[in-house]
């Protein structure tokens, strides 16, 4: 039922592509030693053409450049450094882009590369140019196929897994579905691969309707080594595109009927939709797309005044700073209890906080003199959760 009305209003959706879907591991090869099966490109080539068909706007964000350039040098160590990695991803990015071509030509669709990386999609400005381009390419029916920018981007700054890249590319064009195409059926109850679960069936969770503790506890975190996110980060990639309204399914890629399964509202896989989105447009990307710099701890006052006076943040009202940061970034607004309460843009790099934590204004314009920011967080640029 919930199926159906989803289906209902899309008109654009957002497919993830995970590396282990089109790898060729079938072919009995480890997880280290395989490469990109063309066979299943292919397959979601004529796959995607019949969405397409149906009227919707596709958006692919594909994996792959890093285990197809791999397998392309011969490299089956797991322990590769950062630049071997980087370029792996640079020659298996050609790769699997000559691929999609070439699967999609035959289909008479193009399809347009884009590489994105944190920088890009942190910079409000740069955020919303890619979003145009995207949107003129859709335009022309053209199938844009996102990867983060691998071979440039260094451990700490990177998005770091495809499922959180899909996330936030799902809101930056507004599609109405997410779909992560992985390995495995969905999220169960109990990983269904563990030991001690035997005699004790996993159960497939059908509808999430709220990524709480639990739900990310049950996700746990990934041991694949063929791909970055597991189910952990697939459940915080729903969490994200929950809270802007749109509903993400997880699914097993390699079911070759999951896509028909899906656009004819069968129940497969977890679906992830709570009914409605809170935060949109600028707020949601100080949320969920900023990478925070590091913490505020708040007394209980502030988080009053916070969550239930919808106020500003104050210097007052923090006890604790953490992590360095600079004017302007993002940062995690936290309880006394250890709980992330919101997020926001501030406005003191972190050595000034550290001076003036706890003091009420009149202390802070005797200290400073001159012009200064009231609040440290200013409610317009806060998002509490
Ligand atoms: N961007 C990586 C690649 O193309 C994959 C990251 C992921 O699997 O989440 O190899």
């Amino acid at each position: 039922m919930i199926r159906q009305e989803i289906l209902k209003n899309i008109k654009r959706v957002v497919i993830k592509i995970g590396s282990s879907v089109i790898s060729n591991r079938d072919k009995g090869r480890s997880s280290l030693e395989c490469g990109l099966s063309k066979d299943w490109v292919r397959h979601y080539a004529r796959k995607i053409k019949q969405v397409q068909d149906k009227g919707y706007d596709v958006v692919l964000v594909s994996s792959g450049a890093i285990m197809a350039g791999r397998e392309r040098l011969g490299l089956s160590r797991a322990d590769l450094s950062i630049p071997e990695k980087q370029a792996c991803a640079a020659i298996g990015q050609s790769f699997l882009m000559h691929t999609y071509e070439k699967a999609f030509e035959k289909k008479d669709i193009k399809v347009a590369q884009i590489l994105l990386s944190n920088d890009d999609l942190g910079n409000r400005r740069r955020y919303l140019n890619a979003k145009h381009t995207i949107e003129a390419l859709l335009e022309r029916g053209v199938i844009p196929i996102i990867n983060e920018n691998d071979s440039v981007t260094v451990e700490e700054i990177k998005i770091g897994d495809n499922d959180t890249l899909s996330a936030t590319v799902a809101c930056l064009v507004d599609a109405q579905l997410l779909i992560i195409l992985s390995d495995v059926e969905g999220l169960y109850d109990r990983d269904p691969s563990l030991k001690k679960n035997k005699g004790e069936k996993a159960v497939l969770i059908s509808h999430v309707a709220r990524v709480n503790e639990e739900i990310e506890r049950t996700a746990g975190k990934s041991n694949n080594r063929l791909t970055v996110g597991g189910m952990y980060t697939k459940v915080i990639a729903a969490k994200k595109t929950m809270s802007f309204g749109i509903p993400t399914l997880v699914v097993n890629g390699l079911d070759e009927k999951v896509l028909e399964n899906i656009f004819s509202g069968k129940e497969v896989g977890t679906l992830f939709w709570s009914g409605k989105g809170k935060i949109r447009g600028r707020k949601h990307w100080i949320a969920h797309t900023l990478k925070p710099a590091g913490s505020l701890i708040v007394d209980a006052g502030a988080k009053k005044a916070l969550v239930e006076r919808g106020k500003s943040l104050l210097p007052a009202g923090i006890i604790k700073t953490k992590g360095e940061f600079e004017f302007g970034k993002a940062v995690r607004v936290i309880d006394e209890t250890g709980k992330e309460i919101g997020r926001g843009l501030v406005n003191y790099n972190s050595r000034d906080l550290e001076q003036i934590k706890g003091m009420k204004t009149p202390a802070i314009k005797k200290m400073i003199g001159g012009s200064f920011y009231e609040e440290v967080i200013h409610r317009d640029d806060l998002v509490i959760f």
